[in-house]
């Protein structure tokens, strides 16, 4: 991922950036940045790039001309188009982790850093695309919440922290706060290591951590506390049909979707800008229920949202809306069972860069860049044959198992069931249900996923999106 970030203190930003985690990853070309002095492109004799405040006013402003050929000279590119631009400013919205994981699929960002009293808001109006505050709070200057955001997002891109798990299971996962740690020594100023962490029985460990991430959450967040308990109860709602419903109870569980509305039921996975909308779901004994309509809808979405994954029922109303076009009707394939499959050619491995290619000519779906970006996280599996590619499997961004191919010349030998059963194994692995969506008029499919021992939910959901995005 690209930064650049406008500022008048570069040296603050190079100082932040190139040390740590972030030059380790900058150096592995996974990321770059570029700190852009704003007052080189003052065209005051004095190199001057403020001035007061029409109307008055304590304190100086930014001016607008500075700022706008800095950003023209760096961030607009011809045949390019233009780049999401942050300004960092105590009146934007609060940034979270859900704005982090859904800034983190971006190529390129953009950041302002404001100073004295801010910036002139004709350029702002001009160039900036998402305004945050990093909280409650005026510092001086927008740098140091440009490198909070920097550093939160960074850490989301592939590659970058190593070993990608622990970006999952970190504070915020599923609403909890995280559990307590400990290193060596066993015993330090006469405080000793909880004792079930030293017995190391794995069931116990994650009990007393769930335990304490809930304490903790309750007593030092009670916000959160309520959005975990909120997605315990939609999920006691969902599991009634486990297998029709897989893929919202997979988003909730992963931590990869956020509850955004329970009448409708909306889940928002910020990764993907796909939201799950699926009839409402009682929280409370004296909740009615409204209709549906797509004013609701649109009034709930989240701004990035593109795609929608609802009930049929809810599309056939949804549909008469001509901001929204349809996809593809498909239902959910699930492997219930926590038995690992039996693979027969094990010639399988993630696949790197230079099969984003012939993935990409072979997997029909898909918004330009998307087998790139699936590949980069590591979700794109190969089978071989002789050392030659005969196919491959991925994981899509919402959680299913998909974007299986097979070339012609290696159809009818099994490899389609061993790479979906290695999906399967590598799913269970990670403590996931195994699921996918197969196209409802795909009956090869439907044929493969059953006599592979998947079930098919009942429901019919529908694929859809906005038409201009
Ligand atoms: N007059 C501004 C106001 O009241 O909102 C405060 C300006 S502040 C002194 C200078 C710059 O610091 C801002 O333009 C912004 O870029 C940055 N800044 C200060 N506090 C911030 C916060 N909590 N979140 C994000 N940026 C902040």
């Amino acid at each position: 991922m690209d930064f650049t970030i406008l500022t008048l203190f570069p040296d603050f930003i190079n100082q932040g950036i190139h040390t740590s985690i972030l030059g380790k990853a900058c150096d592995k070309g996974l990321l770059s940045f570029k700190a852009v002095d704003i007052r080189s492109y003052s065209t005051d004799k004095n190199n001057r790039v403020d001035d007061y405040t029409y109307g008055g006013g304590a304190g100086m402003l930014m001016q607008a001309q500075p700022v706008f050929d800095a950003y023209m000279a760096n961030c607009v590119h011809e045949g390019k188009k233009k780049p999401r631009t942050i300004y960092v400013t105590p009146q934007g919205r609060p940034f979270t982790q859900t704005i982090a994981n859904e800034l983190s699929r971006e190529d390129e960002l953009v950041f302002i850093c404001g100073h004295y009293e801010g910036i002139d808001q004709r350029v702002l109006d001009e160039i900036v695309t998402d305004r945050y505050s990093i909280g409650d709070y005026v510092l001086t200057g927008g740098e140091l919440p440009a490198l909070v955001m920097i550093d939160a997002i960074s850490r989301l891109v592939p590659g970058v922290l190593g070993n990608d798990v622990s970006a999952d299971i970190e504070s915020f996962h599923g609403n909890l706060l995280e559990y307590p740690q400990y290193t060596r020594p066993e015993c330090w100023m006469d405080k000793k290591v909880p004792e079930v962490l030293l017995k190391g029985n794995p069931k116990e460990v994650e009990a007393w951590r769930l335990d304490k991430s809930k304490e903790l959450t309750k007593r030092v967040r009670p916000d959160l506390y309520e959005k975990y308990e909120l997605s315990l109860r939609v999920i006691e709602e969902l599991s009634k049909d486990k297998k029709s419903n897989v893929h919202l109870l997979e988003a909730i569980k992963r931590g990869t979707g956020e509850i955004i509305s329970v009448d409708p039921l909306m889940i928002y996975i910020p990764q993907a800008g796909i939201v799950f909308i699926n009839e409402g779901i009682c929280v409370d004994k004296n909740q009615s229920f409204e209709s549906i309509n797509p004013e609701k809808i649109f009034s709930l979405l989240p701004e990035k949202a593109g795609i929608f994954i609802s009930t049929r029922e809810i599309f056939d109303i949804l549909e008469k809306d001509e901001r929204f076009e349809f996809y593809c009707d498909v239902k959910n394939a699930v492997y219930t069972e926590k038995v690992h499959k039996k693979i027969k050619n094990k010639n399988i491995k993630q696949l790197d860069k230079s099969y984003i290619e012939i993935i990409a000519e072979n997997y029909g779906h898909g918004e330009n860049g998307y087998v790139a970006k699936r590949v980069e996280r590591g979700q794109v599996y190969g089978i071989f044959v002789e050392d030659k590619l005969a196919g491959f499997i991925g994981t899509h961004y919402e959680g299913s198992i998909g974007m299986l191919f097979i070339f012609p010349e290696y159809r009818r030998m099994g490899l389609g069931t061993d790479l979906e059963n290695f999906m399967i194994n590598r799913e269970l692995e990670m403590g996931h249900m195994p699921f996918g969506q197969i196209i409802m008029d795909n009956d090869a499919s439907f044929a493969l996923q059953s006599k592979n021992g998947l079930y098919l939910g009942q429901r019919v959901f529908t694929w859809f999106g906005l038409k201009n995005k």
